[in-house]
């Protein structure tokens, strides 16, 4: 997969790029990565990328010109993108669901907003979508396109060393994963469930798929909605429900 990321904080970016599975990713030719300094793209001494709003206002907006400027140098030296991501609050909202689908494209190309945001016309006529990564407001787009490319990186075939991880992991089928526990057995006390200690595979699947339906009605209820449960898990929410409502009856009659 190509990636290009246009900023104005070139550094940032790549030491977000620079650790763990994406830098894996990187080295072992999956992805090859290009971080563009917007400023390359200016024209004046002053390498200016921003100006004052049209009609007023407070703070200033990344010009159209070094940016339509990066993404047509990366289409005349990198090919066509895929998709020309602008990251930006009002954009459509980043899932686990949006990380497969961009996962699956061959080049993808982001602009990282700054100031007040970016000339309307890099959304009309550059961006060929706009990815937010939650409702909250950030001072630029680069922590945003970040979190976008870690959590597309880690879904490429041979990112993430033992893929079973993102079979189970949360959100994959709409379930959130279920609890884990490492070596002490018995922390200060505090106990590891029975159960993953037996060897009984049959079991400990058992109980971890149980698990995640009942983390996910307690901490997300919404996700079973349109998560595909199979039979044996569908069984399991029924049942978790029967307890949940057993433990209920049960406090209203204390
Ligand atoms: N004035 C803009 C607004 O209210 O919609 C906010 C601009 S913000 C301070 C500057 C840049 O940060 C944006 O252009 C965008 O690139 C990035 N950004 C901020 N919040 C973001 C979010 N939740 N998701 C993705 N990008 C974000």
């Amino acid at each position: 997969m190509k990636l290009d990321i246009i900023t104005i904080f070139p550094r940032l970016v790549e030491s977000g790029l620079g650790d763990g599975i994406v830098r894996r990713a990187v080295e072992r030719g999956r992805v090859d990565a290009r971080v563009w300094d917007l400023r390359d793209f200016t024209e004046d001494r002053h390498r200016s990328v921003d100006d004052v709003a049209f009609g007023g206002g407070p703070g200033m907006v990344l010009k159209p010109a070094p940016i339509f400027g990066a993404v047509d140098r990366i289409r005349r030296d990198r090919g066509e993108p895929s998709a020309v991501v602008l990251t930006s609050p009002q954009g459509r909202r980043f899932t686990q669901a949006e990380a497969q689908r961009l996962s699956g494209l061959a080049h993808l190309v982001f602009i990282c907003g700054r100031y007040e945001g970016v000339d309307e016309r890099v959304r009309e006529h550059v961006a060929t979508e706009e990815l937010s990564i939650g409702d909250y407001v950030l001072t630029g787009g680069e922590l945003a396109a970040l979190v976008v490319c870690d959590a597309v990186i880690r879904l490429l075939p041979g990112a993430v060393g033992d893929e079973r991880s993102i079979e189970t992991e949360s959100f994959n089928r709409g379930l959130l994963d279920y609890s884990q526990y490492t070596r002490p057995a018995d922390f200060r006390g505090l106990k590891v469930p029975e159960v993953l200690l037996s060897g009984h595979h049959a079991a400990i699947r058992q109980w971890r798929r149980r698990e995640a339906i009942r983390r996910t009605l307690e901490r997300r209820p919404e996700l079973l909605e349109s998560a595909s449960l199979d039979v044996e898990e569908q069984q399991l929410l029924r049942e978790v429900l029967e307890e949940r409502k057993g433990a209920n009856d049960g406090d209203t009659r204390d």
